[in-house]
């Protein structure tokens, strides 16, 4: 009888090196952002995303008008947030838009929230008028939903009420992602349905990837797991061996919030000329203008508005919108030349838009933040509880900064 090579080397305890330094699974912005840093110090890495772009929730359609839309992520988040970086190097014009320079009053959180409090408990018990209380609702679950401890130790009621002054990218926020992707190896239409550790003393990672027809394996040193709450708490990626407790746990407390974004196009002016913003009061959808000429008008909803009309066939969902509109301009609108969406709810590679903390939640994220085995590292929003662009690109950087470390 003879031995193959491989089983040779094998048995000789010498089995072939793996071809990458690091896995990344997930190419949205903190996948991009891991794999950027350690590229940049010269580590060999591969990124497994699953869809036919990158980006993730950062998501600019250049087909629907002649200006582009976003169907994901619209503003950059203060003058100071970390991908004016990016902004730079993609050398990208920006312009500022809702803008909430005046602030609110900033409440007085004269104690601690109890451990299990949601927002609105917490606040009820200060005695804060629910006028001054953080808009949440606007573009996420309301108060009821949401850990008072997590927005309290991570300076969230004051973010809140600081005067702010949001940025929109002109030409497509994608544009950001090109100084990110640059150079990098990814491997598109790549769905990793499972990450194993192998090996006992110094475990490396071979990750099953579908698509393209077939099955294969990839063999990686390390692995960074980019990906949303919401496909992390759905299963469709398996752990073998599966996750230790607290990871379990935390992604068990952790939730995506719904929200939807429908765009319309009309071939005369529906929104005010003195206004680009429009409702966001009781929780009601807001409406915003993107776009003079073509003009294109946003409706916005998130929580359970949002899941009410994504229950809705599409055209009664769009009809509901424009309904909406109507009633916020004052005057009912024409119907659209045309419209779109993304419903990042039923997307098998979202199961749902970013990530809120729920009571309870606010150790959740420290402890996906834990790598398995100094092997298996977290990144994005599971890891940070932070729901933004900026969030996802530093997250990308501190995570690969720590697994550096060691590789
Ligand atoms: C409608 C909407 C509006 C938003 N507005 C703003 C805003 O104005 N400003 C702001 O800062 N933020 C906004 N956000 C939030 C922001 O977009 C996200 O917080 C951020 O982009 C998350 O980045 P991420 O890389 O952590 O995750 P994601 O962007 O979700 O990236 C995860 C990636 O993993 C991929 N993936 C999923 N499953 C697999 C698999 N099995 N194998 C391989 N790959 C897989 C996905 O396809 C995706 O590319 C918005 C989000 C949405 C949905």
């Amino acid at each position: 009888m003879t031995l193959g090579g491989a089983a040779l080397l094998a048995m000789a305890g010498c089995a072939r090196e793996p071809e990458w330094d690091v896995a990344v699974v997930g190419a949205g912005v903190a996948g991009l952002s891991a794999a950027r840093n350690l590229v940049d110090h010269g580590f060999r890495v591969i990124v497994l995303e699953a869809r036919d772009r990158v980006g993730g929730q950062l998501y600019t359609d250049h087909s629907f008008s002649s200006v582009p839309v976003e169907l994901g992520a619209g503003l950059l988040h203060g003058a100071d947030v970390s991908t004016w970086e990016l902004v730079e190097e993609a050398r990208v014009r920006t312009v500022p838009v809702r803008s909430d320079e005046e602030g609110t009053t900033p409440i007085a959180l004269s104690v601690p929230p109890r451990d299990d409090e949601s927002v609105a408990s917490y606040l009820r018990r200060l005695g804060v008028p629910q006028d001054d209380w953080p808009p949440v609702a606007v573009d996420n679950e309301p108060a009821e939903r949401w850990s008072a401890t997590w927005m309290y130790r991570n300076g969230v009621f004051d973010w809140w009420s600081a005067p702010r002054q949001d940025f929109r990218v002109v030409g497509g926020y994608d544009q950001l992602l090109s100084p990110l992707a640059d150079g990098l190896h990814i491997e598109l239409n790549s769905p990793v349905r499972r990450i194993r550790l192998v090996g006992s003393s110094a475990p490396e990672v071979e990750l099953t990837v579908s698509g393209r027809g077939r099955d294969r394996r990839v063999r990686a040193r390390r692995c960074v797991v980019a990906l949303p709450i919401g496909v992390l708490r759905g299963g469709a990626v398996a752990f073998d061996p599966v996750l230790p407790a607290d990871h379990r746990e935390a992604l068990g407390a952790l939730r995506a919030t719904d929200v939807l974004k429908l765009h319309y196009e009309f071939d005369r002016p529906v929104f005010p000329e003195d206004r680009h913003i429009l409702g966001g009061e009781d929780e009601g959808p807001v409406f915003w203008c993107v776009s003079r000429d073509p003009e294109i008008v946003v409706v916005w909803t998130a929580g359970d508005r949002a899941r009410e009309l994504l229950a809705l066939p599409d055209d009664e969902r769009f009809g509901a919108g424009l309904k909406a509109l109507g009633e916020a301009v004052g005057e009912k609108v024409p119907d659209p030349v045309r419209r779109t969406t993304h419903d990042w709810s039923s997307d098998e590679f979202s199961r749902g838009a970013y990530l809120y903390v729920p009571p309870g939640a606010h150790d959740a994220p420290a402890a996906l933040a834990f790598p398995v085995r100094r092997t298996l590292f977290f990144a994005g929003e599971a890891v940070t509880g932070e729901n933004t662009v900026d969030g996802a690109y530093d997250s990308g950087y501190v995570v690969t900064d720590d697994l550096r470390a060691d590789l």
